[in-house]
């Protein structure tokens, strides 16, 4: 068998467009543009890179951003009292802080801050709590979990009374994905560094979602034939062929899988142009619960 590869990268581009329309409406129906702030704190270059792209993004759908890049040295006091003014800011919808933040900064008690209605990134410890609780719904969904979902939904995967692996039990993926999935009833079994006989649990899964930082850990015999796999990890290998000198691959041994697996997403192309779809989306979505048009 060789599976259905998900095209993240195409499935992105169309929930992009969807949003788009949505912009143009609320803005012709009731005046209000959506709006997102980025607040990315000191200089890592990956971070500047991801809040780059979302910036893009946002302007690509019409959504407006503002920016906040400050310093890394910047105090506990000086960015809660930032984010709290972000808060009060009627034309931002959403509030997005760049994770990690530097060491010094207590994250947890920084994304406590930003209000509950501009979560877009859903990491404020209320709506992982909620999202956590039976038939208590977070106003919002983190976004790489919230993708992994939607890929599942429109490429037609049926979730309910299905066998589903998790790969990794972070707070970003692993675990709001597991309650994603649990809620939409699905049995699942959540995997982690010190699970045992991994390949065997990782074999009776429906489906599959690969998620622990580690290239090509999941191999073809880990698989049960027809499995559909959602690869969400992103690794650099080295690549001498390459001119950058490396590739990203996934979690997943792509070439071994996808002739065992029914469907499976690629490394890039798959998850990855999801998550900021769904950032998208959440911000429309926030941006329309204040206009009474969700
Ligand atoms: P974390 O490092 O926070 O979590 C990794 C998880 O995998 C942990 O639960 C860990 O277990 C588990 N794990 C690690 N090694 C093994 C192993 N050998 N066997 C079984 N389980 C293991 O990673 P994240 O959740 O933040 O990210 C996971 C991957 O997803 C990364 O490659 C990251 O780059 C990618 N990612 C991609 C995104 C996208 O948009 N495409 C967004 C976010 C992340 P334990 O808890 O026991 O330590």
């Amino acid at each position: 068998m060789t599976a259905k590869i998900i095209d993240g990268k195409a499935i992105a581009a169309t929930i992009r467009g969807e949003i788009k329309a949505e912009v143009e409406k609320m803005q012709a129906q009731y005046g209000v543009v959506p709006g997102l702030a980025t607040v990315l704190v000191g200089d890592r270059k990956d971070s500047q890179t991801y809040v780059r792209m979302k910036k893009k993004a946002c302007a690509e759908v019409g959504i407006q951003s503002f920016g906040y890049d400050l310093p890394g040295d910047i105090s506990q006091e000086e960015l809660q009292k930032i984010v709290a003014e972000i808060n009060a800011r009627p034309e931002v919808h959403g509030i997005l802080v760049q994770l990690p933040l530097p060491a010094h900064i207590d994250e947890e008690a920084i994304l406590s801050t930003i209000s509950l209605e501009k979560d877009v990134d859903g990491f404020h410890p209320l709506n992982i709590g909620r999202l956590s609780m039976k038939r208590r719904d977070p106003l919002f969904v983190p976004c790489t979990p919230r993708g992994c979902i939607e890929l599942l939904d429109r490429t037609g995967v049926e979730i309910e009374g299905k066998r589903a692996v998790i790969l990794g039990r972070s707070n970003i993926v692993g675990l709001p994905v597991s309650m994603l999935l649990l809620h939409r009833n699905a049995t699942i079994t959540i995997c982690h560094s010190r699970t045992r006989n991994l390949p065997d649990v990782v074999r009776e899964a429906d489906i599959l979602v690969a998620a622990v930082g580690r290239p090509q850990m999941v191999r073809g015999d880990w698989v049960k034939p027809g499995a559909v796999v959602i690869d969400v990890g992103v690794n650099a290998v080295d690549d001498p062929t390459k001119k950058k000198g490396y590739r990203l691959v996934g979690d997943v041994h792509f070439d071994e899988v996808k002739e065992v697996a029914s469907a499976i997403t690629p490394v890039p192309g798959g998850v990855g142009p999801m998550t900021i779809a769904m950032l998208l989306q959440n911000t429309l979505e926030s941006a329309k619960r204040t206009v009474g048009m969700a």
